[in-house]
């Protein structure tokens, strides 16, 4: 995503996608390990987990395109 400097909300929003993500990768290697351990109940905890994020990141997405919409349409013209 590209976010504008000196946004509070750019800047809010990007902050959340990175700790979303971050989130998501360590759900990952988490789920690795726990397969191996062939403990089902955790891994299913982990899958609920990980679909949680990634509906997360996808409603950070959505924001972040609605408020570019509507606080910097320029910088959405400029990229395409
Ligand atoms: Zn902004």
């Amino acid at each position: 995503m590209n976010f504008v400097d000196k946004c509070s909300e750019c800047e809010r929003i990007s902050g959340e996608y990175e700790a979303a993500t971050m989130n998501w990768f360590r759900l990952q290697s988490q789920l690795t390990i726990t397969e191996y351990s062939l403990d089902e109940e955790a891994s299913d905890r982990i899958v609920a987990e990980l679909s949680e994020m990634a509906r997360r990141r996808q409603d950070l997405r959505t924001s972040a395109q609605k408020h570019f919409e509507d606080t910097h349409p320029k910088s959405i013209s400029a990229r395409s």
